[in-house]
């Protein structure tokens, strides 16, 4: 069976106010030493079990993984080919923050085998990093991509987000095209949403937080799909662009629905139909270790049905959407055999188009992607 590999790297140098993730900010540098030691252990009580299947993609993610100096990040890809069967092939990324890349770290970095990097941009305006609370600036992004380029990294996405506090369309347009100035292979864009438990959600609650309406984040969104075209990007999954060749292969394990070992404090596995969670708390999480157990706080297994209703959302997010064939040989039902009703209703909303051998979302579904998403749950 193949497999894909998530590590979890919980740490920040602070913490951003819109920021729900798992990420906590670092106090103290003694935290990482013992969360890398819970992460060999964790390793380590997988390896046997997992000896056999071969890991095609790793991606290490945040938090933010660069956190980690470039010897304690060589050291855990070494300590992982050692226990694992890992594809000579296989894609490795990591999530970088400009602010903690230099050119030794960089260095180590792809000397462990990571061959795709992904840089947390978000935005090529001072301004805006300011109101997200990064702790990088135009400059350092530029300076932390070309010195990737120099010491080798030939995959590199960039993250950028919008619909931010009092951003306009133009403000986006002038991030995009910087962006792409660059060159990079891979592009994603996410629009900011305030979550609970976020500073940004404290402030939202009390009207002080002025955000782009609706109309306004399609208005970006949409601009953002046509120039990213216009410059080669291939608009493969709702938030997700690729230069040829460069689609993320880790992610589209996900959207497959596709098995995956997560290790490390919250990390979701989904293996042989079960998915779980790791303890979310590093402390937690090092404390199960400690006493000799899996860190395991949760899990269930997926039914059947929860099953294909997972496969069909998943699917419907990327450009190829969901094949019958496909779902017909993994589930040994045909698509419209359980989902006709819903499939028709979204057909006649304009939302979903059927074609000879798929079904995907139309320009109109992907803009109200939750609605269609919704109407498979219910
Ligand atoms: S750097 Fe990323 S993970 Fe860390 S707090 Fe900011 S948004 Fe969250």
């Amino acid at each position: 069976m193949k497999l894909g590999l998530y590590l979890h790297f919980p740490f920040c140098l602070s913490k951003c106010p819109y920021c729900d993730f798992n990420s906590y900010q670092l106090k103290e540098d003694n935290q990482i030493t013992s969360y890398i030691s819970a992460l060999y252990q964790e390793i380590s009580a997988y390896s046997q079990k997992l000896k056999k299947n071969n890991i095609t993609t790793i991606y290490l993610g945040g938090g933010t993984p660069t956190i980690l100096s470039g010897i304690q990040i060589y050291s855990i890809l070494k300590f992982c080919r050692d226990k694992f069967n890992i594809d000579k092939n296989a894609e490795i990324t990591i999530e970088a923050n400009p602010g903690t890349l230099d050119s030794e770290k960089l260095k180590l970095i792809i000397e462990s085998g990571i061959d795709r990097l992904s840089l947390g941009a978000q935005s090529f305006n001072n301004v805006f990093l300011k109101i997200l609370g990064r702790i990088h600036n135009t400059k350092s992004i530029i300076d932390s991509y070309f010195l990737a380029r120099e010491i080798g990294f030939s995959n590199i996405n960039i993250d950028i987000m919008f619909a931010l506090p009092g951003q306009t369309s133009e403000d986006l347009q002038a991030t995009l095209k910087k962006a792409i100035s660059l060159k990079p292979d891979h592009l994603s864009l996410y629009n900011l949403t305030v979550k609970p438990g976020t500073e940004y959600y404290k402030k939202y609650k009390k009207g002080k937080l002025k955000l782009p309406n609706e109309d306004e984040e399609f208005e970006m969104y949409n601009w953002a799909m046509h120039f990213l075209k216009e410059n080669n990007f291939e608009h493969y999954e709702i938030a997700n662009f690729a230069r040829p060749n460069k689609k993320s292969m880790h992610n589209l394990l996900y959207w497959q629905n596709k098995p995956y070992l997560g290790i490390g404090a919250g990390a979701f596995s989904f293996i042989r139909g079960y998915r779980y969670m790791n303890y979310e708390n590093p402390v937690s999480y090092i404390k199960e270790i400690m006493k000799g157990k899996l860190p395991i706080d949760n899990g269930e297994k997926i039914s059947l049905r929860k099953r294909m209703i997972e496969t069909i959302i998943l699917g419907l997010r990327t450009k190829d959407g969901v094949g019958y064939k496909q779902f017909k040989t993994r589930f040994g039902v045909s698509l419209s055999d359980i989902f006709s009703e819903t499939i028709d209703k979204l057909v006649n909303l304009g939302l979903l188009q059927k074609g000879n051998y798929r079904i995907k979302l139309t320009k109109k579904g992907i803009f109200l992607a939750n609605t269609v998403f919704r109407e498979f749950v219910d």
